[in-house]
């Protein structure tokens, strides 16, 4: 099934994320995660593509099995940094074979050894470049990233926000956000973003920060704004796991109820395999989506 369907559904949804193992040590670890995580039924569970390009065949076996196996609809990640037009056509067929419909297109980060020109001459500069070749490819669901908190890139919000008409003109058919812990930026951005004429769902993706390294790394990665409300919290508990966790787990319950009560329907929780933090999700949430544990 094409995961647009679900975005479109008048329901109210959540889906998970998991990422794929470095190496083959954890790889037993991280599908017993995932399982665990396909158990607790999510509307799909999107797997990532490894940093740096690398990863890709856990991304595929992973997805392969949620999909097959565990009988949820799967989102694959993909990145085109540094790739080959060869290495992208034969991992688009592999999808086909393992019945994977739904593709998350992705430029990923420019490795540290990759210059901006070797990028610019690179077979697939940016998303809509990948974006075009998947449509092209076949009938998949395309989804791609944006920004609410501008990509780090880009100096003026204007100019993501046309590299965004141009990914939906690509073929995206849905776009699902970075990180934000402030609902009014995701607010404020589709206001501009439907201004731009882009209409194409947006799905915001919610991160429960459940440790106080997370924090950090949150951060560094995204470079998001951590509101006073949510700072004091981490502050006051981080220094106890399980309060943290708690704290964190209902400061995302919280931001999504919101997301909800302002009209949007479906939500990407970002869950870094932690199958417990999914269930007391969906948990906090059973009224909301009618859904009994
Ligand atoms: P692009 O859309 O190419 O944009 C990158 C930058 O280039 C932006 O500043 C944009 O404004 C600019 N730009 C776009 N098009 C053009 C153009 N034609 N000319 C000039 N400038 C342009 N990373 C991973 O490695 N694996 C993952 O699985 C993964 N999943 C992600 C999922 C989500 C929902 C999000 C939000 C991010 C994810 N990332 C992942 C991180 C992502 O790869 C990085 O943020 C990366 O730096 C940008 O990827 P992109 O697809 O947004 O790139």
């Amino acid at each position: 099934m094409k995961i647009l369907q679900e975005i479109l559904d008048r329901k109210l949804t959540i889906s998970f994320e998991v990422f794929p193992p470095k190496n083959d040590s954890t790889f037993e670890e991280v599908l017993q995660a995932t399982e665990e995580i396909a158990a607790l039924k999510p509307s799909f569970i999107s797997v990532t593509y490894g940093a740096g390009g690398k990863g890709g065949k856990y991304t595929m076996e992973i997805a392969r099995r949620l999909q097959n196996t565990d009988g949820v609809e799967t989102l694959a990640h993909l990145t085109c940094v540094g790739a080959g037009r060869e290495d992208v056509s034969a991992y688009l067929q592999a999808m086909k074979n393992a019945g994977i419909h739904n593709i998350m297109a992705l430029r990923g980060d420019l490795p540290e050894d990759m210059s901006p020109d070797a990028m610019r001459e690179s077979p697939y500069p940016h998303a809509s470049d990948l974006i075009r070749e998947i449509r092209a490819a076949g009938d998949f669901c395309i989804g791609a990233a944006c920004y609410p908190e501008v990509h780090v890139e880009s100096s003026v919000q204007a100019d993501d926000l046309k590299y965004l008409k141009e990914k939906v003109e690509a073929g995206a058919d849905f776009l699902t956000t970075q990180m934000f812990f402030d609902n009014n930026l995701l607010y404020n951005f589709l206001y501009k973003l439907r201004e731009t004429g882009v209409m194409v769902p947006v799905v915001p993706g919610i991160m429960p920060i459940t440790g106080a390294n997370q924090v950090k790394r949150a951060l560094k990665l995204s470079g998001s704004f951590m509101p006073r409300r949510f700072t004091s919290l981490v502050d006051k508990f981080s220094s106890s796991p399980d309060a943290m966790k708690q704290a964190g787990i209902i400061y995302a319950c919280d931001q999504i109820i919101d997301l909800f009560a302002n009209g949007i329907r479906h939500v990407h929780v970002y869950t870094m395999n932690k199958p417990d933090v999914a269930a007391a999700i969906l948990n906090h949430l059973s009224g909301i989506l009618g859904r009994i544990f």
